[in-house]
């Protein structure tokens, strides 16, 4: 069977055995050889690794796996690349969510943008939550592998939290899903409507839902947020010696809420966006897509 025609059932089919995961999971842990980057391992190391007395049904086991999951090689066996993508998932926790259960809601250190509450963060079943209980603002929902959960401080769970998120919504807001490489389109809606969660009850004027129709991906947020990625506003950042894409978007209120956003038009959707910084704001004028039409810098007063 060539890997063109193996499809999704047999896929799945060919990891159900304890044996081959283990298989998977000790050729992924093995040492990376220093010249390829690829771990490899010999017949007789993999076997005493995975630990099965009976070579005949370490054989069998291990036969299933090769071709779409393990190349065996003169070198030795390794991970192709859907073996790579399991072993990944394995060691990420996305099938199994472990370690995730213990974490409890602790503040952030900044204060809620409407009511002034602390916001805090929580872990929602998989989903990292930063958020003001006070009045129901939600400020970041993203999932987050639970590996990444372990062994952090607070402070270092926030900065892993808000790259994941940044990273999330710089691939989305570029138009591509994060999950499944589809092509993603902005969607703005009338903030009238309530807004996607239920757990969040912002008012906004209008917001811009990021969906993918093909795997589920979503992310909605305040339409100003999108500048969060655009280079006129770091560029700006970077010209206050701050550095934007360092600076969880909890921690800006241009970014999270619409106070400094004003709507220009609804058909087609313009928009224009106050970024305040030190004595300085950057406005940038954004189109139904979101493009930044046209910047500005003016005094802050
Ligand atoms: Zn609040
Ligand atoms: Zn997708």
């Amino acid at each position: 069977m060539t890997d063109d025609e193996l499809d999704r059932e047999t896929a799945f089919a060919l990891l159900a055995d304890e044996i081959r995961v283990r298989i998977v999971d000790e050729l992924g842990a093995a040492t990376a050889s220093p010249e390829t980057g690829i771990p490899r391992l010999s017949y007789a190391d993999l076997k005493s690794r995975v630990d099965v007395r009976d070579s005949g049904r370490f054989n069998y086991h291990l036969t299933k796996l090769v071709g779409n999951y393990v190349a065996k090689e003169e070198a030795g066996y390794r991970l192709r690349w859907p073996g790579m993508v399991l072993y990944r998932t394995l060691v990420a926790g996305l099938l199994t969510n472990d370690g995730a259960s213990d974490l409890g809601r602790f503040p952030v250190g900044t204060a809620c943008h409407r009511c002034g509450d602390p916001i805090e963060a929580h872990l929602y079943e998989t989903l990292f939550r930063v958020r003001c209980w006070g009045c129901d603002a939600n400020y970041t929902d993203i999932y987050f592998p639970s590996h990444g959960l372990t062994g952090r401080s607070p402070d270092e769970l926030l900065r892993a939290v808000h790259r994941r998120n940044r990273t999330v919504l710089a691939s989305m807001t570029a138009g591509q899903c994060p999950w499944c490489a589809a092509a993603v389109s902005a969607e703005i809606h009338d903030g009238d409507d309530d807004l996607p969660s239920l757990h969040d009850t912002r008012d906004l004027d209008a917001y811009v839902v990021y969906h993918c129709t093909d795997c589920t991906g979503f992310q909605y947020v305040p339409v100003s947020r999108a500048l969060c990625y655009h280079p006129a506003a770091i560029a700006f950042y970077h010209d206050h010696d701050r550095d934007l894409t360092e600076i969880p978007a909890w921690e800006l209120p241009w970014a999270v809420t619409d106070r400094t956003t004003t709507v220009r038009g609804a058909d087609p959707w313009r928009f224009s966006v106050r970024v305040p910084l030190d004595d300085e704001a950057l406005v940038a004028e954004l189109d139904e897509r979101l493009a930044v039409v046209d910047t500005r810098r003016e005094p802050n007063a």
